[in-house]
């Protein structure tokens, strides 16, 4: 998603809006799969007032991510801020690290939001609050089935000393 700059790098107080889709289908992030159901709305304006170029915005959209405890897929809106300052590559304004760097006269902005996105959403989903997850020993959805594996949660340490005691008898 690339945005012309160059109106607002020329002249002081001027603005460039933009309102646009992106079509991102995936993106994999710390273990989680998140899936786009629908292109990313992406609107918004990058404007100069003095200091360096500020981008402001909204990023909306559906994903879809599989449930932290049964891995269920759960289906998540989004719509969240952008807020972000640009800094050319050209400039000697070196000094704000958080800065988004930029060269020449035009921007993509599609990692700045894809990294919005997982700032936003990247955090344990679950199905539901009170989701009872998957079975440790055999696997079974606990929400749709009871398995008969022992509930009884032995501490291994109690465990080993269960052992010993049996081969004394
Ligand atoms: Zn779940
Ligand atoms: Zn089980």
């Amino acid at each position: 998603m690339i945005i012309d700059l160059s109106k607002v790098l020329k002249y002081e107080d001027a603005k460039v809006e933009f309102d646009s889709c992106l079509d991102i289908k995936e993106v994999s992030f710390a273990g989680d799969t998140y899936r786009f159901l629908e292109p990313i709305r992406v609107t918004g304006s990058i404007h100069k007032s003095g200091g360096p170029l500020q981008l402001t915005g909204r990023v909306s959209g559906v994903m879809s991510v599989n449930c932290y405890r049964c891995m269920k897929e759960v289906q998540k809106d989004f719509n969240f801020q952008l807020d972000e300052i640009l800094v050319s590559n050209d400039s000697h304004d070196t000094e704000d690290d958080e800065a988004i760097r930029f060269n020449g006269d035009k921007i993509d902005i599609t990692e700045v939001v894809i990294n919005n996105i997982l700032i936003n959403m990247s955090m344990k989903h679950l199905c539901s609050v009170d989701c009872k997850g998957l079975c440790p020993q055999c696997g079974a959805d606990l929400n749709v089935t009871e398995c008969k594996c022992s509930t009884e949660v032995i501490d291994p340490r109690l465990e080993v000393l269960k052992k010993l005691l049996n081969n004394k008898e």
